[in-house]
Formats: C-alpha cells, sequence, structure tokens
C-alpha cells in the first residue's frame, strides 16, 4: 500500500509527475540482499536509455503511448555487473504485489539497445510525451530520471575526489576511499514558482530562450540560508521590481530535468510599477483574466496543461 492515496491530498489533485501510486517501501533499501528476495516473475523495469524513456510506439492512429514496463524475468539475461539497479518501490492491486526497478542502458550502443528493446516500443523523451500519459505512469518515469540524473553525477565523491559505490538499493552512494567514506544522497533543488496577483490582474513574463509568444509565472531556485517566503519575494522584485504580501503555499511538483521540486505560491502585489530586469527576464508584465483567455488573439499562449505554471494560472482564473 502506498503511505498516501492521491485522493488525500488536500483534496487537491495532485500535479503531473506527482503521484506514482507507489509505496517507496524505505525499510527493504536497508537489506543488502534485496534484489535476490524480489520476486522476480512480479517485478517490472523501468529501461532508461541516454535520459530516455520506453514507450509504446507512436502511429499513424495517433493512439496515445504507454510507458513500458518490461518484465525483469524477460530482460534479466541482458543484464550484467556493469548495470546499476534501482529500487523504486511496489505497487499493490487487490491480488497482488508489483515490483519496479529502474535500470539504466545507457552503456549500450543504439543497436544494443534496440535489440532488446525494439519489441516492447522506443526510447522517447518524458518531456514530449508527457501530456500523453498518465500521472502514474509519468511519475514512476519522473521518478526514474531524477534519481539516475543524480548517479550519473556522482560516480566520484565530491568531497575527496575518488570513486563512490552504490548501496541501500540505489538511494545512497558510499565514497570508497578509506580516509573519507562520506555517505552522499541524492539531492533534489529547490525552486520556487509563484502567480502574483493584483485585482483581476496577474504578473507574467517570458524567459528569451522560450518559444516567441509564451508567457509564464515568474521562477528561480532557493539560495542557501533562505526561506522559500524569502526566495519568492526576491525573485518577484528582482525580476518585476515588484514589492509582494500574503505569500501562500500552493502544491509542489518534482521536476527532474535534471533534479527540481517546484513550490508554487501565490503572492499579493503590493505595488504595480514594473521594472523588468533585463538580464533576468525578457518581459513581464500584467495581463487581465480577460486578456489570458483571448491570449491567442495577441500571438501569445501559456505553457502546457502538465507544468505547475499552467495549474497556477488555470486555478487563479477559475477562482
Ligand atoms: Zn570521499
Amino acid at each position: 500500500m502506498s503511505a498516501f492515496n492521491k485522493n488525500d491530498l488536500y483534496s487537491e489533485k495532485p500535479n503531473h509527475f506527482g503521484y506514482s501510486g507507489l509505496d517507496r517501501a524505505i525499510l527493504f533499501r536497508d537489506d543488502k540482499n534485496w534484489l535476490n528476495k524480489l520476486n522476480k516473475k512480479r517485478t517490472k523495469i523501468v529501461p532508461l536509455w541516454n535520459s530516455l524513456n520506453l514507450f509504446s510506439k507512436l502511429d499513424k492512429r495517433l493512439q496515445a503511448p504507454k510507458a513500458i514496463f518490461p518484465n525483469y524475468f524477460d530482460i534479466g539475461k541482458h543484464l550484467n555487473e556493469r548495470h546499476h539497479i534501482i529500487f523504486l518501490g511496489t505497487s499493490t492491486d487487490k491480488v497482488s504485489e508489483t515490483f519496479f526497478i529502474c535500470i539504466d542502458f545507457s552503456n549500450l550502443s543504439e543497436i544494443e539497445v534496440n535489440s532488446i528493446f525494439s519489441q516492447y516500443g522506443k526510447f522517447y523523451d518524458l518531456k514530449d510525451v508527457s501530456p500523453l500519459i498518465d500521472i502514474e505512469s509519468g511519475s514512476i518515469l519522473a521518478y526514474s530520471n531524477g534519481i539516475n540524473n543524480w548517479h550519473k553525477k556522482h560516480s566520484f565523491c565530491s568531497n575527496c575526489g575518488k570513486e563512490t559505490s552504490i548501496s541501500k538499493a540505489g538511494h545512497q552512494r558510499n565514497c570508497l576511499n578509506k580516509n573519507c567514506l562520506l555517505e552522499h544522497f541524492p539531492r533534489t533543488d529547490p525552486a520556487v514558482i509563484m502567480l502574483v496577483h493584483h485585482g483581476n490582474k496577474t504578473l507574467l513574463g517570458r524567459q528569451r530562450i522560450w518559444p516567441e509568444g509564451m508567457y509564464s509565472t515568474l521562477a528561480g531556485f532557493v539560495e542557501p540560508g533562505e526561506t522559500l517566503e524569502n526566495a519568492v519575494a526576491r525573485e518577484v522584485f528582482e525580476e518585476a521590481g515588484i514589492l509582494i504580501k500574503n505569500i501562500q503555499y500552493h502544491s509542489s511538483q518534482p521536476w527532474p530535468f535534471p533534479s527540481s521540486l517546484m513550490l508554487g505560491f501565490y503572492a499579493e502585489a503590493k505595488s504595480t510599477d514594473i521594472k523588468i530586469n533585463k538580464n533576468e527576464i525578457e518581459d513581464v508584465n500584467w495581463f487581465s483574466k480577460e486578456e489570458i483567455l483571448y491570449f491567442s488573439d495577441q500571438g501569445k499562449f501559456l505553457p502546457r496543461k502538465i507544468s505547475i505554471s499552467r495549474r497556477l494560472i488555470d486555478d487563479w482564473i477559475n477562482k
């Protein structure tokens, strides 16, 4: 059973990538023999290859793709000691328990990986496919990508530079240098994202690198020694010169591209005169609910439905 049900999440629907339905079974990670104890007939693999995930092939009939989780029983023979196996958690239905593990196959060439997986589907970028798949599958893939991104960058100890080894079923790395022995844990980078409002208007901006016409809520990373509220107020002032009050938490969204956790807020503007910081943002402006509803008439558009920024905007418009 999962520790929480999505219906219990303060009566709101979880954001995309935010509900895998898996019980992470954290105590299981302490067992060094965990892999041998899995029921291999009930174990599903989440394969990764060069940060891409496995989906059913997109076909001409435009059927929605599905995330593919092959059985360990069928794939196990292709594994060797170079493959790191990470335990993700368990999923339980009325009759049985299914174990989920993820494995990065990036050490294989395209030909080699296709020889194993082409019978199941094709590897695509989760960011491209995610609007088409269900939240549970998308969240399992986001979880897999996030923890794999961390492993890829932590083969060596950041303290002494020597090699690290994988432990705790893939949720820890230990420095192998006897004079260091530092333990490393997967990191998540908190970022705040906030909808600032003033009466019927909200503050939206755009980055130079975004597709032309896209406007979204302001956002930025939390710095060391800073509260989330400080980060929200600092980012809004830095980018738009606007002072805010009544900062309210809304919801969060894992965004493992490579390792962010987006923390969504609403805030009320105390001032309305914008002073754009062009080094940080290309444009920022006040938009009424009506203007946003007819954005396409001005050649503008909002971020995709799967993003927390869109959720903040849609919930505010529908209030
Ligand atoms: Zn070390």
